[in-house]
């Protein structure tokens, strides 16, 4: 079992495979001059898969693998193929942003792959079209009804942003009552690869739970893995539920259970930190492989108390699709 130096049992790693995406969501990466890492610059899928063995040798029995968008890369279907056998891990699971799965879905379905959070901002095709820059919508709520007629556990994030899509929170909690589907309303962080600091986040995790709460008085607190970042409700009645991550105002570090490897294999103890331990060298053998435990070791133990600790050292300008979301 990993425990990192603040007592908590660090057993889910996010996985980016790679830093490339087929939208430009604002949030999250600038329309243009983004620069994504060259070929040799990622880890290959075999290297991935050495680092997953070796994490789950170490104690992570989850994995969830996201990036950029994990399924612009060619070789997905074949590495996960590989994951679902990896004796110690328990549970796979993916973060995309659902433009591409639609042929996978079969496969994944037998590859035992059963939660997939989906990124859907709005349930407004025009307004999708505005925060991705491309034009998505149908192609998105297609998947992702296939994924729930498959009986995939799925969630939907929405990044929650001012002047944008307050007018979506309502028509969401519709459609979770009338799906079942977790849609979960994330605080916009500060990582669109272009500004950090300074921001004064106007819809917090209060404020969308308030709004919520003035249009449906009786919703009720659903039980929570310890773990989990999301706060759950449901409206009773409702097929699904919804939730709210505090992502902006941290109240969830105390219990974090997370460690994300990037597409370049750089690890991340934090996602609000600037320090990475770039894993990559070991992995290659240009550096001793033999130091690659005890280097995942000791970033662990040097892990931050919280976000807002981190975010003291944090200068370089960052994006979702770099750290791996
Ligand atoms: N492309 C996939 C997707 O969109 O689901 C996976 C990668 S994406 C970086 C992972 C998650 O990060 C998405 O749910 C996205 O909404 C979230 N995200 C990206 N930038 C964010 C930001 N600035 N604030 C809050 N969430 C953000
Ligand atoms: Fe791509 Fe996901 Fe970032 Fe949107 S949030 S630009 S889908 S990586």
């Amino acid at each position: 079992m990993l425990i990192d130096n603040h007592g908590r049992v660090t057993n889910y790693l996010r996985l980016s495979v790679t830093d490339s995406c087929n939208l430009r969501c604002q949030y999250c990466m600038p329309e243009e001059g983004v620069s994504f890492a060259k070929r040799s610059e990622l880890l290959s899928w075999d290297e991935l898969f050495t680092l997953a063995k070796v994490f789950v040798g170490m104690g992570v029995n989850k994995i969830r693998i996201t990036g950029g968008e994990p399924f612009v890369r060619k070789g997905l279907m074949s590495f996960l193929e590989k994951l679902a056998y990896l004796p110690g891990l328990d549970d796979i699971s993916i973060t995309t942003n659902a433009t591409l799965i639609g042929p996978h879905i079969q496969a994944l379905k037998k590859l035992h792959i059963s939660s997939i959070n989906v990124s859907l901002d709005s349930l407004d095709r025009q307004r999708v079209h505005a925060i991705t820059r491309r034009d998505s919508f149908d192609t998105v709520i297609a998947n992702v009804h296939q994924l729930v007629d498959h009986g995939f556990d799925v969630k939907l994030n929405c990044v929650v942003m001012a002047g944008i899509n307050i007018d979506d929170i309502i028509p969401f909690v519709h459609f979770a009552n009338q799906n079942p589907i977790n849609v979960r309303f994330l605080e916009e962080m500060p990582f669109n690869g272009q500004s950090i600091g300074g921001k004064v986040l106007e819809w917090d995790h209060v404020r969308i739970l308030a709004l919520i709460k003035s249009h449906f008085p009786r919703i009720e607190k659903l039980p929570t893995s310890q773990s989990s970042t999301s706060v759950n409700y449901k409206v009773p009645g409702g097929m699904g539920s919804f939730g709210v991550i505090p992502s902006f105002s941290r109240t969830f570090c105390g219990t974090c259970n997370r460690i994300r490897v990037s597409a370049k294999g750089h690890l991340q103890t934090c996602l609000y930190a600037a320090e990475t331990v770039d894993l990559k060298p070991m992995v290659r053998g240009i550096l001793d492989p033999e130091g690659l435990e005890s280097s995942i070791y000791a970033a662990i133990q040097s892990r931050y108390k919280d976000g807002f600790e981190a975010e003291k050292r944090l200068t370089n300008i960052q994006s979702m699709t770099l750290i791996g979301g």
